[in-house]
């Protein structure tokens, strides 16, 4: 049986993998906020918690993955003030906000869907668990660990870190954050600019609203993490992962709300993906380089040289360790590109191989160098270079420099789809073939020999070739130099 040790964020070591309820596994993982389409950062949190579903599931693991829909309760600057994400586009479209959540939510399901993103087993909605926030509220209410100001329910972080430590998980210091944050104004709910919302009181132009005990209102953000994995996966469950970014405050917050209403610690690993640069600058909106997920599909952003297939996205993401930076440009995407389609090539190949009665590749120590990268804290960059280095060798094979005999080949060709396909989560239909790259250019070939047509006043052909493309789907516009075409 392979033994997987993971990063834990908490203990900051790598840790062997036991679950508390073997074969039974608890995965939590932090979803989107649906008030806008996914963008490249999304497909990282994605692709990493997809390749632990699915290394778990591959090592016989009945894993339970709960992966939640924000739709109430973050606010803009993720702190305590200022609009609900959702309830803003809303009032803007003057559309109702849960017609703005089933929106993007559909958007980012269509999005992982071509990502070969597995589906989780739950996927519940914040705004569905309103009454388990608020039991939560109440029993941290009683505990003397929040207190109610002005209609709205605060977390006592000072009285927290007395008895423990605020801040363990991302390896802050409440002393230290004291002199970071800005000071209180007089003016505030709050008895420390630290403490977070549990619960906010409604403004009168705020929609999303519920009845409490505190008066009209709706949860924070932090809180729905902590009620929806309990509630899916009990009081103490396993696994507990996200983003980078949500270190602190988001799950600083869940630790400790979560501690006070059970009395004890609620998860046992906690595991982050670090974040995607793109051209080695942060990514952000209003940095003007935030590259939407259907964006690299087409190809159709300004920082782009041409459309990726969601499968060069995929391999793209999983060559580098989840907790390296991964920068994206324009280049390292055409070179994942370049690489996929050798190795799937390669591995189309390998029905074709001819068969000898020795070997002299090792393909059991191939297998096992592969497992014991992933089992080395999911090192699929390690693994993913055994790879390549195997489709070095089946080449050679072709050329009768090396050799392998049957039996080896039967391993080979079940092992490599397992861990291309079941594993690493690649659909082997990927442009292999390089039509993604071939079409445009062939397009672009007719239209030339059209143009010359046009230059020697063949109107006839060239109209022929316009409504011959149009035929088969292909616009063609003529503008004033040559022309440009699109696919219906
Ligand atoms: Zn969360």
């Amino acid at each position: 049986m392979s033994q997987l040790y993971i990063y834990n964020t908490l203990t900051r070591k790598k840790e062997l993998f036991t679950p508390l309820n073997p074969p039974f596994v608890g995965l939590y993982v932090c979803g989107p906020t649906v008030y806008g389409h996914a963008h490249i950062g999304h497909a990282r949190p994605a692709i990493t918690f997809d390749l632990l579903f699915r290394y778990l599931r591959h090592l016989d693991y009945k894993v339970r993955y709960v992966r939640n829909i924000t739709d109430v309760g973050h606010l803009e600057n993720d702190a305590d003030s200022g609009d609900d994400k959702i309830g803003k586009k809303a009032r803007l479209e003057q559309i109702e906000p849960m017609e703005v959540a089933q929106y993007y939510a559909d958007s980012y399901h269509h999005d992982m869907e071509l990502l070969n993103v597995l589906k989780p087993s739950i996927e519940p909605h914040a705004s569905g668990h309103i009454l388990e926030q608020q039991e939560m509220v109440s029993k941290i209410l009683e505990k003397g660990f929040a207190y109610i100001s002005n209609g709205s329910v605060y977390f006592d972080v000072a009285k927290y870190n007395k008895q423990h430590h605020y801040g363990k998980l991302s390896g802050r210091i409440l002393d230290d954050l004291l002199t970071t944050t800005r000071e209180l104004d007089g003016q505030e709910e709050k008895h420390n600019p630290f403490d977070f919302a549990l619960w906010k009181k409604a403004d009168p132009e705020h929609i999303m609203r519920w009845n409490s005990p505190w008066g009209e209102g709706f949860p924070g953000w932090h809180l729905e993490c902590s009620t929806m994995s309990m509630k899916y996966l009990g009081e103490i469950f396993d696994i507990h992962g996200g983003g980078m970014d949500l270190l602190f405050p988001h799950h600083e917050c869940e630790i400790a709300q979560s501690k006070i209403a059970t009395g004890h610690d609620t998860v046992r690993y906690w595991i982050h993906n670090n974040l995607i640069t793109i051209n080695g600058q942060k990514m952000g909106k209003s940095l003007g380089n935030s590259i939407l997920l259907s964006e690299i599909f087409s190809g159709n952003h300004p920082l782009l040289e041409q459309a990726y297939h969601p499968m060069t996205i995929r391999f793209f993401i999983l060559q580098a360790h989840y907790r390296s930076t991964l920068d994206f440009s324009n280049e390292a995407l055409q070179a994942s590109e370049k690489g996929l389609n050798r190795l799937l090539k390669t591995v189309a190949q390998l029905d074709a191989l001819p068969v000898s009665e020795q070997s002299t590749i090792d393909v059991t120590s191939w297998v096992k160098n592969c497992y014991d990268a992933l089992n080395d804290d999911l090192n699929t960059p390690v693994m993913i270079a055994h790879l390549f280095d195997m489709a070095r060798l089946i080449n050679l094979v072709k050329e009768s420099r090396e050799s392998i005999n049957a039996a080896d080949l039967d391993i080979l060709k079940r092992q490599m789809h397992l861990f291309l396909e079941d594993i690493l989560g690649i659909k082997m239909e990927q442009a292999e073939s390089g039509e993604s790259e071939l079409l445009p250019k062939v397009i672009q070939l007719v239209l030339d020999i059209r143009q010359e047509a046009k230059k020697n006043r063949n109107f006839e052909l060239s109209d022929q070739i316009r409504n011959q493309l149009g035929g088969i789907g292909i616009t063609v516009k003529d503008r004033k130099e040559g022309a440009d075409w699109e696919i219906e």
